[in-house]
């Protein structure tokens, strides 16, 4: 994996605007893996692409996630810091294929990938969603030692096999414990890399532009020239030209 510098910053983010978030991500990880076809990317799961992305998060910008919640209580605004090896749960990411007991039913199972969800997204409703992923993710039912197809599993079956899927990859479903100060209120909330990540890359790149532009102008240099500089001799070069 190799960090994303500033030409690579420019890239993704004007190829990722007009993205599907799964696509984003995707192309995020790409820049990240040159040398891996994006196909192969697409088949890694959530959580194993998002445990990517926060390594990628951490190469590129630092350890450190400065993350702000305003309390459901006093609406308050909260500021607090999380450090990506807090939210990196790598040990469980690891298992692609799994098994649940469900009544007299074995049912095995792969974690669902960016194709998966990408499927399901065009789901008309959550059932229809659900099917989509029992179909999909499903390999082999076995009932009484003899294989069944996954359609035969009943509605709930199909129910809780989308739940438990969702327990096996907790690194695709990162919550957060918050407590305000302020009026004491406890809550959870939701932590998504990927659109944190991108709302970063996404004022990262608005700057850049902005440093090629005042560059260019003061001194004509090409855009090429300026993102291949050090950030530090970029900084240095703006503050004697503004
Ligand atoms: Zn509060």
């Amino acid at each position: 994996m190799r960090p994303l510098f500033a030409p690579d910053i420019l890239r993704v983010w004007e190829q990722g605007q007009a993205e599907h978030p799964l696509d984003r991500a995707l192309t995020l990880l790409h820049a990240a893996f040159p040398d891996t076809p994006r196909d192969e990317l697409a088949q890694l799961t959530i959580g194993q692409r998002d445990a990517y992305l926060l390594k990628l998060r951490e190469l590129t910008f630092g350890s450190k996630l400065n993350c702000f919640a305003e309390c459901p209580g006093c609406k308050e605004r909260l500021e607090f810091v999380i450090t990506a090896s807090e939210i990196l749960l790598l040990s469980e990411t690891g298992e692609k294929n799994h098994e649940l007991e469900i009544g007299e039913a074995l049912v095995q199972y792969r974690m669902p990938n960016s194709l998966d969800l990408a499927a399901v997204a065009r789901s008309r409703d959550v059932d229809a969603a659900c099917n989509l992923l029992v179909q999909r993710c499903v390999l082999q039912v076995i009932r009484d030692s003899i294989s069944v197809d996954w359609s035969e599993l009943s509605s709930l079956a199909k129910a809780k096999l989308a739940e438990h899927m969702a327990e096996q990859d907790p690194q695709a479903d990162i919550t957060l414990d918050l407590h305000c100060p302020a009026c004491d209120h406890k809550w959870q909330t939701v932590f998504d890399i990927l659109s944190y990540f991108w709302a970063e890359l996404n004022m990262d790149a608005r700057r850049l532009l902005y440093d090629v532009h005042t560059l260019a102008l003061a001194y004509g240099w090409s855009e090429s020239d300026i993102l291949s500089m050090s950030y530090t001799r970029r900084q240095y070069y703006l503050g004697m030209v503004t």
